[in-house]
């Protein structure tokens, strides 16, 4: 073929391409603008996920009646003149765009009317054709429809997902920004649903909870830190709650939501060691910089950004975090002599020796220093360090299912007793072993689950009482998906009103725990394309509810409990780890024991 000049049309559907993935990139861009014209209060109503209908309202300055045609043609902006103002940008927007890319894959009607004028005037494109604007009433400020998104790249709308992932990305989006710009007054509606709706008061723990629960909301840690023309401020949180995956860190910088991977990774070395690997910090971090010393021309749908020094703003971020993390959350002392004798950076704010621990619920096995200490000592003896699947192999527990179970198995124990009301003590035919009840009474519950899913019988209980459940609106969007998964898996779940759920009963493996925690368990870590009923997404479920349902550590347990605990772990198949690969013992051998006390070839 020849070659030839593309047609305007494709050419700018090719571009729009770029910037208009799916539907919240529409309302990102919309947003943006609004925030731009400085406006106050937004509204953002969707319909059908956005594929049918995105509309935004803003009071911010309008665009004047004469400008609306430029306004949606491309490389039009009001926000840059020179092209040395690309390297010190105060505004989200500055391509002149969006509004060109919206208009050519969408039917996008503009209204608007500036401060000063008397009425307002209504411009429409559709498909990238324009029609010439009208004279109407409005108020001040700017509302855009965006209908029939991709209408006209039907390939486009084939790779669009379902319109509960399209709506999460919207939810998720908004609430973001919201998060960002907590002075400004947002609200999204879909449909007739009110889904977020904030007050502009610049509380940005009140907008958390709408976003993450009550719950969460209140354990996050507040981060504030400023250093040499940068600030950081936002929410980072406790070692003690994690995520399977690293969706809920979200970071902004100078007002703009970013994706960027080097931010991210700073943020989990603030974690270093205090996490189990595979599980992820919740964070949302709000870092302002000099424009100068950010580019943020380097990305097509401006996700991404380039920074002047890295390192710099990198080490900050890092050091900011870590210096939250450890005023709130103390890292546990270790009895180091009993461990090697190698001294651990044993913060301030120490709570004591681990030993004595446990009595806050909040403290799970995730923040127990032994744990960390084990995994510590694996990665300095250059042990497989961050296997996820296996932080205890060197306590010679089999690492890989190839193994033969019966060397997974753990010798008949002799139970000596419970210390810190966190871990039982007890004797082996080779040493003495400690095991955490948490994690132990986690690998139980799930084997005990997972053996009655096999048979295809998850005994459900009906509760005396059914529990009310009121859970944040992402997550009801989700549960409604998951209401048959529940059945299967022995709960008793219906609509009881917005955003609200009624649990009629429960897997009886879980009687006498929390009904409710065991749902949230549920709904909060399930990613978003997880397809239920399969048999991987099985087994993670089952694994979260069983954390949830576990004994704590901090709960005292009766001899007879220990006993059942032990009995039970004795019979698992594998017993050394819990479902998230955890440690559920630490074994001191009579040989490391005889070494200790200098009884054999001490060091
Ligand atoms: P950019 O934001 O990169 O300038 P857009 O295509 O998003 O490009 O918008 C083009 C222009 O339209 C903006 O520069 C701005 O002047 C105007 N505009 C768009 N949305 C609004 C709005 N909500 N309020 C006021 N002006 C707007
Ligand atoms: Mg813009």
């Amino acid at each position: 073929m020849p070659i030839r000049m593309l047609s305007p049309e494709v050419a700018s559907q090719i571009a729009a391409g770029e910037v208009i993935e799916r539907p919240a990139s529409v309302v990102k861009e919309l947003l943006e603008n609004s925030l731009d014209a400085g406006a106050n209060t937004i509204a953002i109503h969707v319909e059908e996920a956005g594929k049918k209908r995105i509309e935004i309202a803003d009071d911010g300055a309008g665009i004047p009646a004469d400008e609306l045609e430029l306004a949606a043609s491309r490389h039009a902006t009001s926000k840059l003149v020179r092209s040395d103002e690309l390297f010190s940008i105060v505004t989200l927007g500055f391509r002149g765009e969006a509004l060109a890319s919206i208009g050519s894959v969408s039917r996008m009607t503009i209204t608007s009317r500036v401060g000063g004028e008397k009425e307002g005037a209504r411009f429409m494109v559709e498909g990238g054709k324009s029609k010439k604007p009208t004279k109407v009433g409005a108020t001040v400020g700017t509302v855009i429809c965006v209908e029939d998104l991709f209408y006209n790249v039907p390939a486009r709308l084939k790779f669009l997902k379902t319109d509960t992932t399209e709506r999460r990305a919207i939810d998720t989006l908004v609430a973001r920004y919201a998060l960002a710009y907590p002075a400004k007054r947002f609200k999204l509606t879909d449909g007739k649903n009110v889904v977020l709706q904030t007050a502009g008061d610049g509380d940005r723990r009140a907008i958390l909870a709408a976003l993450y629960g009550v719950d969460v909301a209140k354990q996050m840690l507040e981060v504030h830190s400023m250093e040499e023309g940068m600030t950081l401020a936002g929410f980072i949180s406790p070692t003690s709650l994690t995520r399977s995956n690293r969706k809920e860190i979200t970071f902004f910088i100078n007002g703009r939501w970013v994706h960027e991977v080097a931010l991210s990774t700073a943020l989990m070395q603030a974690y270093h060691t205090l996490l189990m690997v595979g599980r992820y910090p919740l964070a949302a971090l709000f870092l302002e910089i000099k424009p100068e010393d950010v580019d943020v021309n380097v990305h097509p749908a401006k996700a991404e950004v380039r920074f002047r020094n890295q390192d710099k703003v990198f080490s900050f971020v890092q050091r900011s975090a870590r210096k939250a993390l450890l005023a709130y959350s103390p890292v546990p002392s270790v009895a180091t002599s009993l461990w090697g004798g190698r001294s651990v950076s044993v913060e301030s704010n120490s709570v004591g020796l681990d030993w004595t621990i446990g009595h806050d619920n909040q403290v799970n096995s995730d923040q127990l220093s032994v744990n960390g200490d084990l995994m510590l000592r694996q990665a300095q003896h250059g042990g497989p360090e961050t296997d996820a699947q296996s932080p205890t192999s060197n306590l010679h527990s089999p690492n890989s299912q190839v193994q033969s179970s019966s060397f997974a198995r753990i010798p008949l124990l002799r139970l000596i007793g419970q210390i810190g009301a966190a871990y039982l003590v007890a004797e082996g035919p080779d040493g003495l072993y400690l095991i955490d009840q948490h994690a132990a009474h986690e690998r139980v519950l799930f084997e005990k689950l997972m053996a009655q899913r096999e048979m295809k019988s998850i005994a459900s209980q009906a509760l005396l009482t059914p529990v009310a459940v009121t859970l944040p609106p992402q997550s009801t969007q989700l549960l409604m998906s998951q209401l048959p998964v529940l059945k299967y898996f022995g709960f008793d779940v219906e609509e009881f009103g917005p955003n609200t759920f009624q649990i009629r009963a429960m897997p009886v493996l879980f009687s006498g725990s929390d009904p409710s925690a065991a749902l949230r368990a549920l709904v909060e870590d399930f990613e978003e394309d997880e397809a239920p009923l399969k048999d991987e997404v099985e087994k993670k479920l089952a694994a979260r509810v069983c954390k949830r349902m576990a004994v704590r550590a901090g709960m005292s347990l009766s001899n007879e409990e220990q006993r059942a605990l032990l009995a039970d772990l004795e019979t698992c198949d594998s017993p050394r780890t819990c479902p998230h690969g955890r440690p559920t013992m630490i074994h001191l051998s009579v040989d490391v024991l005889e070494r200790q006390f200098g009884r054999r070839g001490a060091r």
